[in-house]
């Protein structure tokens, strides 16, 4: 038996230095347990506030969490009062749009602000999202019951928020009325340009109404960091901004038991002995418009430039006569079967000027991305873990299925540019400035709408995304 200083040692890896609670039963999520077997111990610790803050929002969720009187006592006030309501328990409601990636994404900003305005955040996962996460609140559910009485595919229409933000303009002085139940649409539209959702008086407004429908692809917690409301309370939950996304995914994102089981399978026969793992995420937007040799090309120039892989000796002088042990294991992930088995065969077939091995596995490759496909969706996720287990990531600009693994992963990637003209750039990567994922869409105007210039000096944990100049993030 264990003594009991290393009891509780090995207590404090499993829980990630307190980040998650104890209080689950361990056969509805092995990964809870397990996780800590895989994972290099993180170097970023949690807040004692911010875990103080999870541990205060569970107990909300247990309170007011789906199946309970308060839960059902709300909805029946909200059916039967349309405006100006106040109600014990507030909520909001994460709708999908888009991707995994993208879901994983929005679900962490709204998490993020569920803590920071008192709500429960309960999720609308359709068939295609039935388990790919356990639960992830003790004694209690996340998903939204099946009776939810303001569900949009029941017919009802609802104020927007940007309707409301609208009439709030018009008629600044007298008092209208706030709806009990708002739909807000953090996603990317090209006819509202400015959302203000940053601005302290939308925050306002928006505390007022007990029942937000939020629809969003988006990580829209950097415009959180802008509003001056929050700020105390982030300071202090995240004393290091970049950490943000590591923390709140290693507590909200544990695989189901479906998808840790080839999760753990796939770790053991492939990745587990090598001396270094090195993920190579591989989206391809639009592949009609970049041959696939030409990103072949980028990634191993890439790879190779950086040292991530070794070169290929070109002469026989030059292949390393030592008996080098070392064993590099290559996880690619990509919709598309070639690149994996194109990089193996050419590590198969060339020596290297370092006589390492290399071994490349591509778990999956789904050709297509599938809307409405849950099976699709745990390949996904299953890509996405395990690229977020490797000691060294390459990953692809633009796409949050990338995002979610490196900071899952806690690893700064190596950033594939976008290709302009189908043509490799001189510098064909750049390694990221922070693990934290980009916001797309930041707001061009602050709250008086004059242009927000210069993001990095107005707030100064904030940079511009390398992969995406308009885009900003966490540093
Ligand atoms: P983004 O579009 O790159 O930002 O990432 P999303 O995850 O939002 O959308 C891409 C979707 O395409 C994923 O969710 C998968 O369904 C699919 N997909 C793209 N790349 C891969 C991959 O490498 N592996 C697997 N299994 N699916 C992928």
């Amino acid at each position: 038996s264990s003594s009991p200083s290393t009891k509780s040692h090995a207590d404090n890896d499993i829980l990630l230095d307190g980040l998650l609670s104890s209080g689950f039963d361990k056969g509805s999520c092995l990964s809870r347990y397990q996780s800590y077997l895989y994972r290099k111990v993180s170097p970023h610790k949690p807040s004692p506030y911010l875990i103080s803050k999870l541990r205060s929002y569970e107990d909300l969720h247990t309170g007011c969490g789906p199946h309970t009187r308060a839960y059902k006592r709300t909805m029946v006030k909200l059916s039967r009062f349309k405006s100006n309501v106040t109600t014990g328990c507030q909520y909001i409601i994460w709708t999908y749009a888009n991707g995994l990636g993208n879901r994983m994404v929005s679900m962490i900003s709204a998490f993020l602000y569920a803590i920071l305005t008192d709500r429960v955040l309960l999720v609308e996962f359709n068939d295609d999202m039935v388990d790919l996460f356990c639960e992830p609140f003790p004694n209690s559910t996340w998903i939204l019951p099946k009776d939810f009485p303001f569900s949009e595919h029941k017919g009802h229409h609802f104020e927007t928020y940007q309707n409301i933000l609208k009439k709030d303009r018009e008629n600044n002085s007298t008092e209208f009325l706030l709806p009990s139940v708002m739909h807000l649409n953090l996603q990317h539209t090209s006819h509202d340009h400015e959302k203000f959702f940053s601005c302290d008086h939308s925050q306002y407004l928006l505390h007022k109404v007990p029942l937000l429908i939020l629809r969003s692809d988006q990580y829209f917690v950097p415009s959180l960091f802008m509003a001056p409301s929050f700020n105390q309370e982030l300071n202090k939950m995240f004393p290091n901004k970049d950490t943000v996304f590591h923390h709140l995914g290693r507590y909200l994102f544990q695989p189901s038991n479906d998808v840790w089981g080839p999760i753990k399978r796939f770790y053991k026969a492939y990745m587990d002995k090598a001396d270094e793992k090195i993920g190579i995420q591989i989206r391809v937007f639009n592949p009609n418009l970049t041959p696939y040799q030409t990103i072949m090309n980028q990634v191993l120039s890439c790879s190779q430039k950086h040292k991530i892989l070794p070169d290929f000796a070109t002469n026989i002088s030059e292949v390393s006569p030592s008996n080098n042990q070392i064993l590099k294991s290559v996880l690619v992930t990509s919709l598309y079967p070639e690149y994996g088995e194109n990089l193996r065969t050419m590590y198969l077939n060339k020596p290297t000027v370092t006589g390492e091995s290399i071994g490349v596995y591509q778990p999956s490759h789904e050709e297509n991305q599938k809307f409405g496909d849950n099976l699709h969706n745990k390949k996904a996720w299953t890509d996405i873990y395990l690229l977020s287990l490797c000691d060294v990531l390459v990953t692809s600009a633009l796409s949050t299925f990338g995002y979610v693994a490196q900071s899952l992963g806690g690893i700064k990637p190596w950033v594939l540019y976008k290709l302009i003209d189908a043509k490799v750039p001189d510098s064909p990567c750049v390694q990221d400035v922070s693990m934290e994922p980009c916001f797309h869409i930041p707001p061009k105007h602050d709250c008086k709408e004059k242009p927000l210039d210069d993001i990095g000096t107005t707030f100064p944990y904030m940079r511009r995304c390398v992969d995406f100049g308009s885009g900003i993030k966490l540093i």
